[in-house]
């Protein structure tokens, strides 16, 4: 690895951004290289400093004062997925997601050139608009409209998305067709049949927004598997689209009313659907240093990813068969970031007649990673295609993945290459199947 010695620190932070960083996790790093091949930006650009152990060593040159955080040191960090991949192929158990979130957070709070520069995409979108489920619905609703009478498929056609600028118009692709999502959901819902369980349930933001139906199928698969469910009304959203867009006050106000809307001494467990969600809500533990510390470390004990959880309880099998040849995508935010790999695939391998095919390389990202795909369109491109490549190669006609990222950048990869792909929840198949219905 190496870094030109003429690139000069550019002098906008104020502060060293390695000090946000315990330096310890630092000396986990042996420098083996054995994380380098299940990284998905190496596996792309094949430059050290863009993978976990050119990452790490940039991370702690400025940490130790070494050096300042040069442009070019800072874009190999910018390109960094946070997927995790290299954390679950690290034997040395380098916590990578511990230095480079607490990182890059510092470097665009401390960057005077952010203070300066209004960005409204961040401000007005990524911040006052996603992790805000009503207010999404309430601004979808004419584009739902457009979807429903045809026209925003045409112009998909004809290729006038492209002409809408900038990060507007990488997420309107995004947006998957209508579907019927059903009601509001309630404050409770009983088990069908013995209870063995009471659980609390995450709504989330964008989950809300786009995927209700997943969330109607997920409370009915936890009724069919015996759980009383409680849907905690004050709940918002985990706070991760805030951490990651760098506003880690805003995240904290989020995750600190959550702790508030869940009692949690009322539930076995708060169950999560979607991996994102999930991972921040089983880290609220770490990210901030105050004496709320305490609470948020019960709270994100609590945490359970969806799968995670019926795999725990014993879930009853669904009696429907579905006769279809599926693949399942390891999500990064499940599989690296909560190494929750092998629970999806026993619940789906109870579903009678279905056929599950290994996905090539399951475990490298999508290129969806939070607002990745919004803020570096050229890599989170060639990662959509890698994926979608890789999902052909297996011959199935659904496609599971446990996170809203990933379902709604596999999604759009899928209808802009006009492959007759089913993209589901794995939630969403399960309650096909407990239901006796099929697909599609
Ligand atoms: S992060 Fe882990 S796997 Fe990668 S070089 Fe360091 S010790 Fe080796
Ligand atoms: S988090 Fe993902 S993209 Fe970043 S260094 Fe690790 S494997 Fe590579």
């Amino acid at each position: 690895m190496s870094y030109d010695a003429q690139d000069q620190p550019n002098g906008c932070e104020t502060r060293n951004p390695g000090a946000a960083v315990d330096p310890a996790l630092f000396l986990d790093c042996v420098h083996c290289g054995l994380c380098t091949s299940a990284c998905p930006t190496f596996a792309e650009l094949g430059d050290e400093n863009d993978g976990p152990r050119g990452r790490v060593q940039l991370m702690r040159l400025v940490a130790e004062g070494r050096s300042g955080l040069t442009d070019r040191m800072r874009r190999h960090l910018e390109l960094c997925l946070d997927c995790r991949s290299c954390e679950t192929a690290c034997p040395s158990g380098v916590q990578y997601g511990r230095m480079i979130e607490p990182f890059r957070l510092a470097v665009q709070e401390n960057d005077e050139r952010i203070e300066q520069r209004y960005d409204w995409f961040r401000e007005m979108i990524l911040l006052q608009l996603f992790p805000y489920a009503q207010r999404m619905r309430r601004l979808l609703a004419p584009v739902r409209f457009l979807q429903r009478i045809g026209v925003y498929r045409a112009a998909e056609k004809l290729g006038l998305m492209k002409l809408i600028p900038g990060r507007l118009g990488r997420m309107i692709p995004l947006l998957p067709p209508p579907i019927k999502s059903g009601p509001k959901l309630p404050k409770f819902l009983p088990a069908v049949g013995r209870k063995r369980a009471r659980v609390a349930f995450f709504v989330g933001c964008v989950a809300d927004a786009m995927f209700r139906h997943t969330h109607w199928a997920t409370l009915r698969v936890l009724q069919e598997n015996g759980c009383d469910i409680v849907i905690p009304q004050g709940q918002g959203c985990c706070g991760a689209i805030h951490y990651h867009a760098g506003d880690g006050l805003g995240a904290r106000r989020m995750a600190d009313a959550n702790l508030v809307a869940f009692e949690l001494d009322r539930y076995d467990a708060i169950v999560v659907n979607h991996a994102g969600c999930g991972a921040m809500m089983k880290e609220y533990g770490e990210h901030w240093h105050d004496g709320l510390q305490p609470h948020r470390e019960k709270f994100a004990a609590k945490v359970m990813d969806v799968h995670e959880f019926l795999d725990q309880l014993g879930a009853i099998p669904p009696s429907g068969r579905i006769d279809e040849v599926a693949t399942y995508h390891d999500a990064c935010h499940l599989g690296h970031a909560q190494e929750i790999t092998e629970a999806p695939r026993r619940l789906l391998s109870k579903i009678p007649g279905l056929q599950l095919r290994e996905l090539p390389e399951t475990e490298i990202c999508c290129g969806s990673a939070g607002t990745y795909n919004l803020n570096e369109a050229e890599m989170s491109d060639r990662l959509a295609r890698r994926k979608l490549e890789n999902i052909l190669s297996t011959g199935a006609r659904i496609v599971l993945v446990a996170n809203a990222g990933c379902l709604l950048q596999i999604g759009r990869e899928v209808r802009q290459n006009g492959h007759p792909l089913l993209v589901m929840h794995p939630m969403d198949l399960l309650d096909l199947s407990y239901r006796g219905e099929q697909p599609g």
